[in-house]
């Protein structure tokens, strides 16, 4: 069974992937061929997740999910946030983003975070939202290798090392992304999917 992933980030991909396992396969634009860039113009995850999935739908007609994530630093009053893939300007760096959270943070020590992700499904020309959080902290230097984004300045609530420490299956037992999917595969399952494979849901 498959189900078109609007976005681009193949970390994203793989991350969704590992957590639904075997039980949905997930076809990213890339796989589809569809290179369109997606905007993102609002200033909530709800409508920037919203907007994307729409995309996808008006261009392919098919069901297909989105998804929009932030990282909320309660010391910087929320921020990034929304803006998080365009803090430190428009070329989505990794690297500058995280460097100029970091200056920004400075040494307080109120380092208390969260991710935040919404997934927007399209399904059967209605759209359902499902959200997954998750509590940390933001270290004052970068940790580890593996990831994206800000991984290597997280450290989830429970553990001592920072996402970018960890596998995707470790981060898995932490991360937002994961509880927002396991939300969207609930809802799937109860929908009753026909148990055919090759078909797009
Ligand atoms: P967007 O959902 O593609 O707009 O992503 C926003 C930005 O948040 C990304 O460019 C990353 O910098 C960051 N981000 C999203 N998800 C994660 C994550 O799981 N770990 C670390 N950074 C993330």
């Amino acid at each position: 069974m498959q189900l078109i992933f609007a976005t681009q980030n193949q970390h994203k991909v793989d991350e969704i992937q590992a957590a639904i396992g075997d039980q949905l396969q997930i076809i990213s634009l890339k796989d589809a061929a569809i290179t369109t860039e997606i905007p993102e113009p609002f200033d909530t995850l709800e409508a920037n997740a919203s907007i994307k999935s729409k995309t996808i739908h008006d261009l392919t007609g098919l069901n297909c999910f989105s998804e929009d994530t932030g990282l909320e630093v309660d010391a910087l009053n929320g921020e990034p946030g929304v803006k998080s893939a365009r803090y430190a300007g428009e070329e989505k760096s990794f690297e500058q983003n995280i460097q100029k959270l970091l200056n920004k943070l400075g040494q307080r020590p109120d380092r208390h975070a969260r991710f935040r992700t919404i997934i927007s499904l399209i399904w059967n020309e209605r759209e359902f939202l499902f959200e997954g959080s998750c509590e940390g902290q933001i270290i004052f230097q970068k940790r580890g290798e593996s990831g994206f984004g800000y991984d290597p300045i997280f450290v989830p609530s429970g553990s001592d090392r920072t996402f970018s420490e960890m596998t995707t299956e470790e981060k898995n037992q932490f991360s937002h992304r994961k509880k927002a999917a396991d939300k969207l595969i609930h809802f799937l399952r109860e929908q009753k999917l026909p148990a055919t494979t090759n078909q797009t849901l």
